[in-house]
């Protein structure tokens, strides 16, 4: 049995720590915006090199007070990739502008920069990248596009934290980055948790007010906000966790060269193409295969892991069947046709590596 993340087993490392933080918490009671959520703010936005870190409720809030912040409004467009989860574009809707799907680069699975110019009308105000499975997008092409058409541009890191660009974190880079620590992500909590950065004052100042109900100073509510604040008990989690970041992205990293050395020498296999503009953190590790289903049900009966990140891309979905029916994104379609996810995680060995691959082998071969 090689599951596809092992929460269990990286609590043992972290136990005494996360236990000993936790019971403080719990006698010092300051629960909402407490001492751990301020230092993890000032920790994170270090650690990313940002101005500011605006934590929240879950990475959907993030996108969605970034949306807000950024003064995105009713009817208008926002371009974004349809080759994510649904909660970047959800984001979109929730202030009542619709999302433009772009497709996607074959080898990154990113947004196909070449494509955005040809999406971008009169109503369009912002492009929302996502660094999908941990690989930046091309943020120098998506920055000069956004700059040239006056285009805001919000980094959905999700599935990035720790990821680099040149020598820039994901989140860092564009107007706003929007950051979840769903258990499962890169940098994960026990329950949900979210983060918005950015090097802009009023932005970060906005975002402040929306996550506590529109208010700077208590009971004077300036704005109409919400209740989106990241938990103290999360908070002490995420403190503990962050400063092992880079072990744990270095861990995911050498297992995906292993798959990916291996997986280069067997046909009707692509492992996953690394851009070579950054770090990628592998979020996921996603091969292409056409042999897709072979391969999963081989994996089923050997009690591994695997999952299909993502069988239907979001124009096909109903939920935007409003504004997507009819339009086709071929390389998406084809993408969500062959793509597989196996086991990753910091604490992935190479004899369980070895074990993944010996599976595929033997059925591709
Ligand atoms: C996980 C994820 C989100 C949403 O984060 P939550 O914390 O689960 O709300 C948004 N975008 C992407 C790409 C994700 O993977």
């Amino acid at each position: 049995m090689i599951p596809m993340v092992d929460l269990k087993g990286q609590y043992q490392t972290l136990k005494a720590e996360i236990d000993s933080g936790i019971r403080q918490a719990l006698e010092a009671t300051q629960f909402i915006l407490g001492p751990n959520v301020q230092a993890f703010e000032k920790e994170a936005a270090e650690y990313l090199g940002v101005e500011h870190a605006i934590s929240c409720a879950n990475g959907t809030d993030a996108l969605h007070l970034a949306v807000r912040a950024a003064g995105i409004e009713e009817g208008d467009e926002v371009i974004t990739t349809p080759f994510t989860f649904i909660a970047t574009a959800e984001a979109i809707r929730y202030v009542g502008a619709i999302p433009v799907f772009v497709d996607i680069d074959p080898h990154t699975f990113n947004i196909d920069v070449s494509k955005i110019e040809a999406a971008i009308t009169p109503r369009t105000k912002a492009i929302i990248p996502v660094h999908l499975f941990g690989q930046p997008a091309d943020m120098n092409a998506i920055m000069a596009i956004a700059e040239q058409h006056k285009l805001q541009v919000i980094e959905d890191c999700a599935q990035s934290f720790g990821a680099a660009y040149g020598d820039k974190m994901t989140g860092s880079i564009g107007l706003a980055g929007c950051h979840s620590f769903f258990p499962s992500k890169n940098l994960g909590c026990y329950g949900d948790g979210g983060m918005v950065t950015t090097n802009d004052a009023a932005m970060a100042e906005t975002l402040r007010m929306l996550r506590n109900h529109g208010s700077k100073v208590r009971y004077h509510h300036d704005i109409i906000g919400y209740n989106s604040r990241l938990d103290e008990l999360q908070a002490v989690i995420l403190r503990v966790k962050l400063k092992r970041i880079e072990q744990f992205n270095a861990g995911r990293r050498r297992a995906a060269h292993r798959y990916s050395a291996a997986l280069a020498q067997m046909p009707d296999v692509i492992p996953p193409f690394e851009d070579g503009k950054g770090r990628h953190v592998y979020h996921q590790y996603t091969l292409l295969s056409p042999k897709r289903d072979t391969i999963q049900k081989a994996l089923n009966e050997a009690q591994i892991a695997n999952a299909i990140y993502y069988p239907i891309p979001l124009h096909q979905q109903q939920a935007f069947a409003d504004t997507c029916r009819g339009i086709k994104l071929p390389v998406s379609e084809q993408v969500a046709a062959q793509c597989l996810s196996l086991p990753i995680f910091p604490e992935l060995t190479d004899a369980q590596v070895d074990q993944v691959l010996d599976v595929i082998r033997g059925v591709v071969s």
